[in-house]
């Protein structure tokens, strides 16, 4: 058995692994290049596929960081290339956004590339997966962990949705390019995979309590990933190349646990779940949404004072035995309060999933009751809030929540509801479960 958890991520993307937990992980990604200079391989394996007319996305300031030495290869090397570039202030990648990209494409394009970070490489695999062309993406900052992904969260009707799409054909990180990264997206990456901390755990707990599938192969892989990347705090404050690099390393390593266990478990937790309900309520509010990754720091800091709340509590047999779950009376109409027109899709969630149905409930609490030394041992993992935000303020990353311009009192909404937003067991469910969601919610917000 090798120990993939040791291997450099060249190695891991060209091979498939039967793993102890019965399955065999594997990943469509196929290239991987960070180095200084990377960018200049473009062309070659532009070349090497067969392709010859390239389509840019950039925005201006992708277009100046890289686009721009990008293209100039490019056409050094005999290929076409034409681009989209937007000068927005603030670019959405919505309906209006995916138009002006197929506005500007023509029928002969083979190739799209991508140069940017979050929002470019979603919207560069959206259209390339819809008109079935490869994708490349020339990434700009280590800030998130979307670029070994499938999936492209996109703003319909000014909702989030989440699109299934294909991987890119290569992730090209020049490092010359990712360590001149503002410091705010360098932390933000940082952010993003301090978030491993309570979604690795998250998932503990719901291999516990719901017998859900959970691969220790790829939880060691995430943890030497993400301890490896904190010991390299120093690196990153400073924008040390090599530190940026390994940085960048783990983010596309998160992307391939992902394809590896066939969801987001190994990535995505309650500190997601927040980032996403923060991000909604920004849209709503109509305000750029902030960093994803700096949200994912900041929830995480959060969902950590959750795990302390419950360690602390020392709870035993006798409160489980009579714990009532957190029912509110009023729980629908406070859906559609906080999720405005998002809330139908929540509903409609609930009504599919269940999991605050008062049978699933009982049949929790069993496993609960009777495994509570179990989540005790997983409860004990958790690093501390203070801990955490120690590490995002060292790099430069905001640990609190008004460092974003959010209120206490959407706080206090989002973690009383943010586990509303997918059907995935996390620390928020659990504490619902044991009737104590809303007290330490009002707690930690200091609305008590
Ligand atoms: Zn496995
Ligand atoms: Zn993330």
């Amino acid at each position: 058995m090798m120990n993939i958890g040791e291997m450099p991520l060249g190695e891991l993307l060209q091979q498939s692994f039967k793993c102890h937990c019965g399955r065999v992980h594997e990943t469509n990604l196929e290239s991987v290049i960070i180095a200084s200079g990377a960018l200049t391989e473009t062309a070659g394996i532009i070349k090497d596929n067969g392709w010859n007319n390239v389509f840019v996305i950039a925005d201006t300031n992708t277009w100046e960081a890289a686009g721009k030495d990008l293209v100039d290869h490019l056409q050094s090397y005999g290929l076409n290339t034409t681009q989209q570039v937007f000068d927005d202030a603030h670019l959405v990648p919505d309906e209006h956004a995916i138009g002006r990209v197929l506005m500007r494409l023509h029928p002969e394009v083979d190739i799209i590339v991508g140069v940017g970070a979050g929002t470019i490489n979603d919207m560069a695999r959206f259209v390339s997966f819809r008109l079935k062309l490869p994708y490349i993406i020339v990434a700009t900052a280590p800030s998130m962990d979307g670029y070994a992904s499938s999936v492209a969260p996109l703003i319909t009707n000014n909702l989030k949705t989440t699109y299934e799409c294909h991987t890119p054909a290569a992730v090209i990180a020049d490092l010359d390019i990712i360590a001149k990264a503002p410091q705010a997206m360098i932390a933000a990456g940082f952010g993003d995979i301090l978030g491993k901390y309570t979604c690795l755990l998250d998932w503990k707990l719901s291999a516990i309590i719901n017998d859900e599938y959970y691969c220790e192969t790829v939880v060691s892989m995430m943890r030497a990933a993400l301890e490896k990347t904190v010991s390299l705090k120093h690196g990153l404050a400073s924008r040390d190349k090599e530190a940026v690099g390994k940085l960048m390393e783990a983010l596309i390593l998160a992307g391939v646990a992902m394809s590896y266990v066939g969801n987001s478990r190994p990535a995505s937790g309650s500190e997601h779940h927040l980032a996403h309900f923060w991000e909604m309520h920004m849209l709503f509010e109509g305000r750029p949404p902030a960093l994803h990754g700096a949200k994912v720091g900041i929830a995480t800091g959060l969902v950590l004072e959750m795990y302390e709340c419950l360690q602390e509590a020392n709870i035993g047999q006798e409160f489980l035995l009579s714990a009532k779950p957190g029912v509110q009376p009023d729980w629908e109409e406070e859906i559609r309060r906080v999720f405005r027109q998002g809330s139908g899709e929540v509903l409609a969630l609930e009504q599919q999933g269940g999991k605050n149905d008062l049978n699933a409930h009982k049949l929790r609490m069993e496993k609960v009751i009777a495994r509570w030394d179990q989540i005790q041992e997983v409860l004990q993992q958790a690093p501390s809030a203070g801990q955490v935000r120690k590490l995002l303020e060292e790099v430069g990353g905001p640990t609190q929540p008004e460092q974003v311009e959010l209120s206490p009192e959407t706080v206090l909404d989002s973690i009383k509801y943010a586990k509303e937003i997918r059907a995935r067991y996390t620390v928020l469910q659990l504490l619902w479960d044991l009737g104590l969601l809303q007290t330490y919610a009002k707690r930690i917000v200091g609305l008590e």
